[in-house]
């Protein structure tokens, strides 16, 4: 509900990306997730658009924890992007998707120095998050008399509260100007770029503004100290999506900034700095959310439905939070697969697991649904292939739609093999009677 009316989707999606919804779920199961090549390549190329025509020296780098699904990691490398990884396990799978060492960027709170060691072989961008990890390194590059390429995250005010300084070298506070001083006693330590991440659904372009700013003073200032060219700033990712967040009054599509929003705001930032053109650092950038999210649906089923004490009708679904745990967070458009009457209801959409947490929308005006149909879950690409449980059921298949409109599957759904796969039971334990 806003100020406008209640918004209702009545109008079926029936198709996706020229394939019948009743036949991805008659060949794929219910629930799966389906995602469209070409919303990727599309989302792609416009933010690549909207960047490049502005400031060409731009790199993407794709944020693997976004969406780590091979499949989708190489539609972004096909596209040109790197990786940007924040474990090991991602570290290595970009490596063994066939990305090349020096175009990966390795962020994130959790180095261990085998990771460190498995980098500086690889001669990856290390991207430096604290002090500990910044003498560990400098350790082990002293020790192997090997070099490093390393950059520092540096967190700071830029009018978004609560600030993300648990990330990274403040830069209002001088950790992030200490930092850089440690690093340049360092000769085995070259300096090459500076990171921030600011947030993630970011609405405020400005902040973006004020972020480049911060960044591109420090590019000066280091030229200065230390006659040293920063080869890059990274602005991370955090630009939002078109979901609508809860307790918005508003729809997300209609309140989000565009992708050229973004880039006018930190390109401009860069511009007008100062800097002399031969000068001017290369802008990566590790666009999550607003490159993927559009590009998946999740299909379900409507298991059953209820009545609540309350009089309310309530939508029981065969994908919940286990699947969508975008859902704590959005408030995803649904739409129904098939024609229904035009009648509508509020109605509680529940997930099928045994657990009161499970509750896909809690209040969401549809047509009414009965046992047997099926809907559509918009904006599902961002997160949840990646964060979502095995728990009490386990997860589908996911299905990719080819640019020839030839339907993939990318990751097949588990089975009970797959969860005794992972299992020991004592010799002891093997045998009961009842
Ligand atoms: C999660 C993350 C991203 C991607 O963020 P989005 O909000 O999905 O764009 C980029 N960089 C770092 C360091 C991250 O942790």
């Amino acid at each position: 509900m806003n100020k406008f009316g209640t918004r209702t989707e009545y109008t079926p999606v029936t198709q996706i990306d020229g394939v019948p919804v009743k036949k991805l779920i008659a060949d794929y199961g219910s629930p799966c997730f389906v995602i469209s090549e070409r919303t990727i390549r599309d989302r792609y190329k416009n933010a690549l658009r909207a960047f490049k025509s502005r400031y060409p020296k731009v790199q993407f780098a794709w944020s693997y924890k976004t969406n780590y699904l091979n499949a989708v990691c190489n539609t972004y490398h096909s596209e040109g992007s790197w990786a940007e990884v924040v474990s090991i396990f991602e570290y290595e799978k970009a490596l063994r998707n066939g990305v090349p060492g020096t175009k990966i960027i390795f962020n994130g709170p959790d180095k261990t120095e085998s990771d460190l060691r498995r980098a500086i072989e690889h001669n990856s961008m290390i991207h430096i998050d604290h002090f500990d990890e910044l003498y560990l390194l400098a350790e082990i590059l002293q020790e192997s008399k090997q070099k490093a390429r390393v950059a520092i995250r540096v967190n700071m005010d830029t009018g978004i509260y609560p600030i993300w300084d648990r990330f990274g070298f403040n830069y209002e506070d001088g950790s992030a100007w200490s930092a850089i001083n440690k690093i340049f006693v360092h000769p085995e330590m070259e300096l090459v770029g500076l990171h921030c991440h600011i947030g993630t659904y970011m609405l405020s372009t400005n902040a973006y503004a004020i972020a480049t700013g911060k960044l591109c003073d420090l590019v000066v200032s280091i030229k200065r100290s230390y006659n040293k060219q920063i080869e890059y700033i990274d602005l991370g990712g955090g630009f939002a999506s078109a979901n609508t967040l809860k307790g918005s009054y508003l729809q997300g599509g209609d309140i989000i900034p565009s992708m050229d929003d973004y880039a006018e705001s930190i390109t401009s930032t860069i511009l007008n700095f100062g800097f002399k053109p031969d000068e001017l650092p290369i802008l990566f950038l590790e666009t999550g959310r607003a490159l993927v999210d559009d590009a998946a649906y999740l299909l379900g089923s409507v298991i059953a439905i209820k009545r609540l004490s309350d009089g309310r009708r309530a939508t029981i679904m065969d994908f919940g939070v286990n699947l969508l745990f975008t859902a704590f967070w959005y408030d995803h458009r649904i739409s129904p697969a098939q024609e229904l009457s035009a009648q509508t209801e509020d109605m509680v959409m529940y997930g099928p697991l045994c657990m009161n947490i499970d509750v896909v929308r809690e209040s969401i005006n549809l047509p009414l649904l009965n046992k047997g149909d099926q809907v559509v879950v918009h904006r599902v690409g961002a997160y949840n292939m990646t964060q979502w449980m095995q728990f009490i059921q386990m997860r589908p298949k996911v299905v990719m739609i080819g640019m020839d409109g030839s339907p993939h599957i990318v990751r097949e759904n588990e089975s009970l093999d797959t969860m005794l796969r992972y299992e020991k039971v004592p010799k002891h334990l093997l045998n009961f009677k009842l």
